[in-house]
């Protein structure tokens, strides 16, 4: 503490990011990073890289990468996304920060799951804008009717987290529809890995805004990008943010890395079926040990078991080598969020479970 923080610094509760431990070396299931590398055709161009142009700074529009991620999805989606209907950020949680500074005034409420990514509440009390909590049900799923007619705006990942419970693109929709007025945020950074994305709803909607990142499905968590796709006026919205900002939130190394990334969509789809492959295996193996699985379409799972408290396994797997996220929270602390590694780590996590329980 300085007698110099302002009054919100002295207040705020910061989030608190898994583990990067530094100590020992874990099978690292705590993080939601993806176990395999980044496509080769992006190692490859990092590596042939004209260094020397890291004196000069980088593109501050991101234009290149942006008409790269437009015309992905205007094939995905078979109709037009133009590079002006995508925002590009470091990272997502960048992205998020800059879309409530661009689209709440303080004393705004803000609508999300009582269960969810926990850095929603973060930026709500940094940007002073009001949070509204609405339950999960008791099977830990939205009830999308609950998020009819608000009268703020609304943020929901898709599939949730820690849930890993996906919505379908019916019932995104629905949401839409019956919030005109409010921009309803879907943040998609495990929608790879099992459910339907938004971005199908972009031209036929106002007010919708569809996050992604390249963290996890994308292998890339250390190079930080993530982007918002959505109508042209939305996205101007949070160029007019990041000029006001920092006008080069994105390193030249970045652009090419996320260029090189969407050119190389063999990989992507190949890679991400196999995690699909290895949770399905996994997801099998923990109902045999008796534990509750939910029904992730994630690059992770949220178990319990009903004889060993969630807080003693999360300690035992780590003496035993193995990191996993433990959440010391309301409703879900008896729960585990461990992430898929590849077989061979998910393999050591089903041997170390079977000893302690
Ligand atoms: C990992 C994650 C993010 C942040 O991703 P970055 O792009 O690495 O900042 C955002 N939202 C959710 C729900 C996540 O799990």
């Amino acid at each position: 503490m300085s007698k110099f923080w302002n009054d919100k610094i002295k207040e705020i509760e910061p989030y608190t990011p898994g583990e990067q431990p530094k100590d020992k070396k874990y099978i690292k299931l705590n993080t939601n990073e993806n176990p395999y590398p980044p496509s080769s055709k992006v190692i490859e161009k990092i590596k042939s890289m004209n260094l020397e142009d890291l004196k000069l700074y980088p593109d501050p529009d991101v234009m290149e990468l942006g008409k790269v991620i437009a015309e992905y999805f205007s094939n995905k989606i078979n109709d037009k996304v133009t590079h002006k209907q995508v925002f590009i950020g470091n990272g997502s949680d960048e992205v998020l920060a800059f879309i409530f500074m661009t689209f709440f005034n303080a004393g705004d409420k803000v609508y999300y799951p009582d269960i969810t990514y926990s850095f929603y509440p973060v930026y709500a009390d940094l940007f002073n804008v009001k949070e509204v909590k609405i339950p999960l049900n008791d099977s830990f799923e939205i009830e999308i009717q609950k998020y009819f007619g608000l009268d703020g705006h609304i943020i929901i990942a898709n599939p949730n987290a820690p849930t890993s419970i996906a919505l379908k693109l019916d019932e995104i929709e629905e949401i839409v529809k019956n919030n005109p007025n409010q921009l309803v945020i879907i943040d998609e950074a495990y929608v790879d890995f099992g459910a339907e994305s938004a971005v199908k709803l972009i031209n036929k909607y106002d007010n919708v805004l569809v996050v992604q990142t390249f963290s996890k499905s994308r292998f890339m968590a250390g190079i930080r990008l993530g982007y918002a796709l959505g109508s042209e006026n939305i996205i101007e919205g949070l160029n007019r943010l990041k000029f006001s900002f920092n006008s080069y939130t994105i390193d030249r190394i970045s652009i090419e890395a996320g260029i090189e990334s969407f050119k190389d969509d063999e990989y992507f789809e190949k890679t991400n079926a196999k995690i699909i492959q290895t949770r399905e295996k996994t997801v099998e193996k923990l109902k045999k040990l008796r534990f509750n699985v939910l029904n992730s379409s994630a690059n992770f799972i949220f178990i319990s078991h009903n004889k060993v408290f969630a807080g003693d396994l999360y300690k035992q797997l780590k003496e035993n080598g193995v990191l996993v996220r433990y959440f010391a929270k309301d409703r879900i602390d008896n729960y585990l969020r461990i992430t898929i590694g590849t077989d061979e780590e998910m393999g050591i996590f089903i041997e170390k479970l079977e000893e302690i329980i």
